[in-house]
């Protein structure tokens, strides 16, 4: 087999040149990092439990008409997606205070906001993503005006979703963040939720007992993050409930 051109490799995912023109194929690794990489494992499994839960996520968004980058899995690390520019920000959306900006207003982590809030964080890992206003991102250039009211509509929608399918399954979306990704038809462009939607990149609570689900219980040592990321692909139905540590090798 001919090898694959790597475009980029990230601190989760590697991207690779797809197989027709506008594609891209996604593949999730097992390596873990926070705290801006100064935190790092592999944990082995993660990546074919975060491309599955990806998966899942993406096509429920498609199915409530959200337009996002995903066209199909192709294996069990590996998803083919649409080819596009990325707004340089990360949009995290905020239902209970938690993380960075518990610790930055001094609000206590786990209570309820009025209604969402979102953030706007500068994409650069050599700043430490720093938070920034709709008006850095408007002098800077790195969205317009008419991109940024776009960008609020797509992730408010994308939180109602996934609020909606947690709640569902007795689990808590506090917070998430989403990338978002321009795409070129012919003389427009459209924004799409791009990157992944997955435990790394949300903030998961059960319902009744509070145990984390997600990327905290890596960041704060809180026991095996495979079985909490197991958990939520069990109660979701992306894995068999049979099949609750380990994910199968068969797909
Ligand atoms: P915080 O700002 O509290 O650290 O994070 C808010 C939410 O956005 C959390 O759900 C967190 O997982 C997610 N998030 C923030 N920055 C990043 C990032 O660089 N990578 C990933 N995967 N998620 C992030």
């Amino acid at each position: 087999m001919a090898r694959r051109k790597k475009i980029y490799e990230g601190k989760a995912k590697i991207l690779y040149e797809g197989p027709e023109p506008g594609t891209i194929v996604q593949y999730f690794k097992d390596d873990a990092t926070a705290f801006n990489a100064e935190k790092k494992d592999v944990i082995d499994g993660k990546g074919v439990l975060n491309n599955r839960l990806s998966e899942f996520f993406m096509t429920g968004l498609t199915q409530i008409g959200i337009p996002n980058h995903f066209i199909r899995r192709l294996n069990m690390r590996e998803q083919l997606v649409r080819n596009c520019e990325i707004v340089p920000l990360e949009v995290i959306v905020r239902n209970y205070a938690a993380g960075s900006m518990s610790k930055r207003l001094g609000i206590a982590e786990g209570m309820q906001l009025p209604r969402p809030i979102v953030e706007y964080c500068y994409k650069d890992d050599s700043l430490g993503d720093p938070l920034v206003t709709e008006e850095h991102i408007a002098a800077f250039g790195w969205a317009s005006q008419q991109d940024m009211d776009d960008i609020l509509s797509l992730a408010l929608r994308v939180n109602d979703f996934m609020s909606g399918v947690m709640l569902a399954v007795g689990i808590r979306l506090v917070d998430f963040k989403i990338e978002i990704g321009r795409v070129f038809e012919g003389d427009y462009q459209r924004l799409i939720v791009a990157d992944e939607i997955s435990p790394d990149s949300c903030r998961l609570w059960d319902i009744e007992t509070g145990q984390k689900l997600d990327k905290d219980v890596f960041r704060r040592d809180l026991g095996s993050l495979t079985d909490a990321y197991s958990e939520v692909a069990r109660r979701l139905g992306v894995l068999p409930s049979n099949n609750v540590t380990k994910p199968t090798l068969i797909n």
